[in-house]
């Protein structure tokens, strides 16, 4: 299959802020020759890509799961991943003596602070994310009576008292639409709450690139992890505008048959897509059309 076609990328796609410092303070560690003789762990994944996570592995660091924090010792190096870990394993982490380098994101870090303050101001917290998402669990370990709520229908069913004050925060990722239906209910039906928006600046700009980009294409190509969240978000969103909307995790994932036609081809891609995955893509394309 060879026509003529152009490629158009979204206007913010890929590597965002706290995914790039994430990157680098592992990319840090790996040149500092104090570290050479070293253990060096990252605990879960560092960020929601297995390119990303398997170049790290690649290049001596091990990949740990909580449930393995017993096996490690003294003087180890252990990076928290971007969106943060709970209380409990931060308690075991600092209890082993490690070395230890928090790649949490200062967007994930400021929610908790701020969770903290509104308790000791006597605020009963609130949270709108998805529970099972390792960031949303690491927030919501600092926090005492919290109810969790992904969806406006659950929102529907909280035990919000009238007479009493609450503080309502935000996952990074959440969808922007799904925040404002949310949000509209609580200010209609609950004034009592206090509502802190902290979906991330970098998420919001990809998803309203990815919705720009839909409607301008035939087909849109979304790039990242599976298991990330504001990848699977910026799927969702392509994908209720654009139905000729796919998800790769690389070039291995692009089916020539869907290009087939095709004139306009769209790309955007998750906050912790790298772009070398990116240009990977790009390139088979271009080598499938005449691009
Ligand atoms: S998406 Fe936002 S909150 Fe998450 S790591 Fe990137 S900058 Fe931080």
């Amino acid at each position: 299959m060879s026509h003529k076609a152009i490629i158009i990328r979204a206007n913010k796609m890929g590597f965002c802020f706290g995914v790039m410092k994430a990157v680098r303070l592992c990319e840090n560690i790996l040149q500092n020759p104090n570290n050479v003789n070293k253990k060096k762990y990252i605990l879960g994944m560092l960020v929601h890509n297995d390119f990303v996570v398997q170049d790290f592995q690649k290049k001596g660091f091990v990949t740990i799961e909580e449930s393995e924090i017993s096996s490690l010792k003294k003087g180890d190096i252990v990076v928290i991943r971007a969106h943060g870990i709970t209380k409990e394993i931060q308690q075991k982490l600092e209890e082993k003596e490690v070395e230890l380098y928090d790649a949490t994101c200062i967007f994930v870090s400021q929610i908790k602070w701020k969770i903290l303050w509104a308790m000791e101001q006597g605020y009963d917290i609130l949270f709108l994310g998805d529970k099972e998402h390792p960031e949303v669990k690491g927030i919501t370990s600092y926090a005492e009576n919290i109810q969790v709520f992904a969806e406006l229908e659950e929102l529907k069913r909280a035990k919000i008292q009238k007479d009493r004050k609450y503080f309502l925060s935000t996952q990074t990722t959440l969808h922007q639409k799904k925040f404002l239906e949310m949000k509209k209910y609580l200010e209609e039906f609950y004034p009592n709450v206090y509502i802190f928006n902290k979906i991330c600046g970098a998420t919001q700009e990809r998803q309203r690139a990815t919705e720009i980009l839909a409607k301008e294409v035939e087909i849109v190509f979304v790039l990242g992890g599976r298991k990330s969240s504001n990848t699977k978000k910026l799927y969702e969103i392509s994908k209720s505008i654009n139905p000729n909307t796919y998800l790769l995790e690389s070039e291995e994932d692009l089916e020539e048959a869907c290009l087939q036609g095709k004139s306009k081809i769209g790309l955007t891609a998750g906050a912790s897509t790298p772009e070398e995955i990116i240009r990977n893509i790009e390139n088979k394309i271009r080598g499938i059309l005449d691009a």
